[in-house]
């Protein structure tokens, strides 16, 4: 493979865009090298500047479930730019989503439509302290809800990525209000729920975390982690950006059977189109303004394109009665083929598996929360990124990512993408 357009064009992006990027991670920072500059993508496949072709398996981290360019979520999107691109007004379109998802989440009465996952985590938060009177929050180590600066505190993604999982800018006093647990440790949250009695707002969590690679809750962890919020007044956020409509048409509330207070949602809500939501009974979602006190808004926020959008994505996904099933069964087949390539050339891993989320840490204990994930080795995991680069097959370029399934892969795609991990093993 070549890439002298992509370098070229990465080279002019550097003197107008700090990095070149408009996120850290696309910057290949953590796995070395320079960024590949995308030209256009179709179903499982994206086509570099330079015309190189890999099979994706980040999908635009996450958003893409049906394969790029999706024909009903293209159409939908191209008949509503001619009608006028935004108002600034409440429009039909709005509420036809909203219903669907409200019909789709199980103990949801109300959506609010924003702009992105971050907006989306931050305004549940705001609501949570607003609904319960009350300031403090936990988060878990190694969970990512977006750059907000209340979880810039020991964050996953790109924050670790790149080193600074606490950033500056983040003032001494907000970072005081955010509590951190680990991941998969109840009695952690429970020490922290008694030492700041009757302080916290609310325990905000991806209930099967995606950014420190992929990490599913322990047997009982999330119940349990319901009932101590039951118990002492406290509101359990399930920030279901990656795993909303993704793990299960009403997400890991459905999947693992336990209720959130308030649920947050983005990249598939949006079918591609920058949208993110948040969601809870009316009890809460009537606390916000223009209802209640606690303020949110946004002049872009139900924009119709990117309502249009995410409406063609949860049809298909509403309508497709097996959707999750082959979507499971795709990415078993994966994990699978990839076990057994890794197995047979000795190398030291493990792959967690959620649905069509996976991950591979070249670790040989078990990665059940973001210590464990810390130490995984990281030298491996550049090669592993490069090697399969080179084979045509893309995937997050750190280990402190997940790998999104999409449902336009084909078996022969995975079984070339399993070939490729073969060749790249044995370079391992
Ligand atoms: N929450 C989770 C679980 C995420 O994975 C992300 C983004 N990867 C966010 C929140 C933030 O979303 P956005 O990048 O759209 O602001």
């Amino acid at each position: 493979m070549q890439y002298k357009r992509s370098s070229a064009l990465f080279a002019q992006a550097e003197k107008v865009i700090p990095g070149g990027v408009n996120s850290p991670v696309r910057a290949f920072g953590a796995v070395g090298g320079t960024p590949i500059f995308i030209k256009k993508a179709h179903g499982p496949y994206l086509i570099d500047e330079d015309d190189n072709q890999y099979i994706d398996y980040i999908n635009s981290w996450g958003p893409m479930i049906l394969g790029h360019a999706y024909q009903p979520v293209v159409d939908a999107v191209v008949e509503k730019t001619k009608l006028g691109t935004s108002f600034g007004t409440p429009t039909e379109i709005e509420t036809k989503i909203a219903e669907l998802a409200v019909s789709m989440v199980p103990n949801i009465d109300k959506i609010r439509f924003v702009n992105s996952g971050t907006e989306a985590c931050m305004s549940a938060v705001r609501l949570a302290r607003g609904f319960t009177g009350k300031d403090k929050i936990i988060k878990f180590a190694g969970c990512y809800h977006g750059h907000s600066d209340s979880f810039l505190i020991q964050a996953g993604s790109g924050a670790v990525t790149f080193g600074s999982p606490n950033s500056p800018g983040v003032t001494a006093g907000t970072a005081k209000d955010t509590l951190l647990a680990d991941f998969n440790d109840l009695d952690n949250v429970r020490e922290l729920i008694k030492a700041n009695t009757n302080e916290i707002a609310c325990v905000i969590i991806e209930p099967v975390a995606g950014n420190m690679g992929c990490i599913p809750p322990q047997p009982n962890f999330l119940k349990g982690l319901r009932e101590l919020c039951s118990e002492h007044n406290i509101l359990l956020i399930f920030d279901e950006v990656m795993t909303g409509f993704r793990l299960s048409k009403g997400g890991v509330q459905q999947l693992y059977n336990v209720q959130a207070d308030i649920v947050c949602f983005g990249k598939v809500i949006g079918g591609g189109l920058p949208v993110g939501a948040f969601a809870a009974r009316s009890e809460i979602m009537n606390h916000l303004a223009p209802l209640g006190p606690v303020y949110q808004a946004g002049t872009l926020s139900g924009n119709p394109l990117a309502m249009a959008a995410g409406l063609a994505m949860l049809q298909a996904l509403n309508d497709d009665a097996e959707i999750y099933k082959r979507l499971e069964e795709k990415t078993a087949y994966l994990h699978e083929g990839m076990a057994r390539v890794l197995t047979e050339n000795k190398v030291v891993y493990t792959i967690n598996r959620v649905g069509s989320m996976i991950s591979v840490h070249f670790s040989k204990t078990p990665v059940i929360d973001f210590k464990t994930a810390a130490n995984a080795n990281n030298d491996m995991f550049k090669k592993f990124f490069h090697g399969l680069l080179n084979e045509g097959v893309y995937i997050a370029p750190s280990a402190f990512e997940t790998w999104f399934i999409a449902d336009a892969l084909s078996y022969d795609d995975l079984d070339k993408t399993i070939a490729a991990v073969e060749t790249v093993a044995k370079t391992l």
